[in-house]
């Protein structure tokens, strides 16, 4: 059989190395055409020796003279900041792994998208700002996107065979991150070390400090929503702080299915990888009673934790508001874990910008502006209201 084609974008971030720890326990089953890299070169070159890719990407124009020299004779180099969609448009794949961080993410999930490849989508806030236009995209280029992320991933699993409009609603579970059961008084005196503390899941910065405020889950909101077509009111949190229920559904005639398994990217990985096959991973646990012997659920806090709000409401909204909510919160989680701003002024940003823009277009450019405009506000803010001289005592 030949083997898979695949691109790993982002491949020296949490999603691209533990991609090519799955792949490197399977050669035989993948070649890897492509990865990229926003400026870790020396980690890029480590990866490129391993897997002798044909292309690699390298967005920091100013890390790539050092790498080049470096390259095999059979590896191109695509660098600056377009270097991801370059490399795209030259590879024949048939998969790309997309573990991007962030908004820059969406031009590279829509380049996959055209090429009519398949889409391995850990890239949350692609959906997050142009849901509509990718799901779209791949409708009509006859391809799909198959979510890394646990919660969308377990959805994606629980509705194989089922006729979607037979949902009743879905379960999105959340583990509540290291400051569950906190009051909003007590996150008012919360440390960066603290909120860096999470207790289940192994993750990159920005999701771990998304978790502590429970916008990660708000983003996941949007992103359900886009995934599978679902209204707000068809869509639940619940805590979970022993993230082994990844997320579940209710379909029309009560019954509840759900996916479980230990709190480990290398499952939604996996699956991605082989979809839409299921295929052995020996490695990968499942079931324990040490595990699965004490499993809890809860409503969330949404007085504490006003993010999931702002999740609902850019559903509602639609148009150019995920990107809002979504640039904001990048800016605002930078400012605190630089500890320019306490705990609590992050979501207070993002319900700010929210409040203050959304449009109805949807195209890239709308919402890259979007996107642009909400950096600069929630910027602007936190300039005006915690380094100024007025500024509140952190
Ligand atoms: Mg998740």
């Amino acid at each position: 059989m030949a083997r898979l084609r695949i691109l790993v974008l982002g491949s020296t971030g949490s999603i691209g190395t533990q991609t090519l720890d799955l792949v490197r326990l399977d050669p035989g089953h993948f070649e890897v055409v492509g990865l990229s890299a926003h400026g870790s070169a020396d980690a890029l070159l480590t990866q490129v020796q391993e897997f002798q890719p044909r292309y690699v990407a390298l967005a920091d124009e100013s890390q790539a003279s050092g790498l080049e020299d470096q390259l095999p004779s059979t590896t191109t180099l695509f660098r600056g900041p377009d270097a991801n969609l370059e490399m795209i448009e030259a590879s024949t794949f048939d998969l790309a792994v997309h573990g991007i961080v962030g908004a820059a993410g969406l031009r590279p999930s829509v380049a996959v998208l055209k090429t009519g490849a398949r889409l391995a989508l850990a890239n949350k806030e692609s959906l997050v700002l142009g849901g509509e236009l990718l799901l779209d995209l791949a409708r009509r280029m006859g391809t799909v996107i198959i979510p890394v992320d646990s919660e969308h991933c377990a959805v994606h699993q629980c509705l194989r065979g089922e006729d979607p409009s037979t949902i009743r609603q879905v379960i999105l579970t959340a583990s509540g991150g290291p400051f569950r059961g906190k009051s909003r008084e007590e996150l008012r005196t919360v440390t960066r070390e603290q909120a860096l503390q999470h207790p289940t899941w192994d993750m990159g910065q920005r999701i771990t400090i998304g978790s502590a405020t429970l916008m990660n889950k708000a983003l996941e909101i949007i992103e359900l929503h886009h995934l599978f077509g679902l209204p707000a009111e068809k869509i639940q949190v619940a805590v979970h702080p022993q993230s082994v229920v990844h997320s579940m559904v209710e379909f029309v005639d009560g019954s509840v299915m759900a996916q479980m398994g230990p709190p480990d990217m290398r499952g939604p990985i996996h699956f991605a990888l082989h979809y839409p096959d299921r295929a052995p991973a020996p490695a990968q646990k499942g079931f324990s009673l040490e595990l699965f012997s004490n499993l809890t659920f809860e409503a969330p806090d949404r007085g504490s934790f006003p993010a999931l709000d702002m999740g609902y409401e850019c559903v509602s909204q639609g148009g150019t508001s995920g990107a809002v909510l979504n640039a904001s919160d990048e800016v605002a989680v930078g400012a605190f874990l630089e500890g320019r701003i306490p705990f609590h002024a992050m979501g207070e940003l993002c319900a700010e910008a929210l409040a203050a823009r959304t449009e109805s277009s949807i195209d890239v450019e709308s919402l890259l502006a979007a996107d642009g405009w909400a950096r600069k506000f929630t910027e602007d803010r936190i300039q005006t209201k915690y380094s100024g001289p007025n500024a509140a005592r952190l």
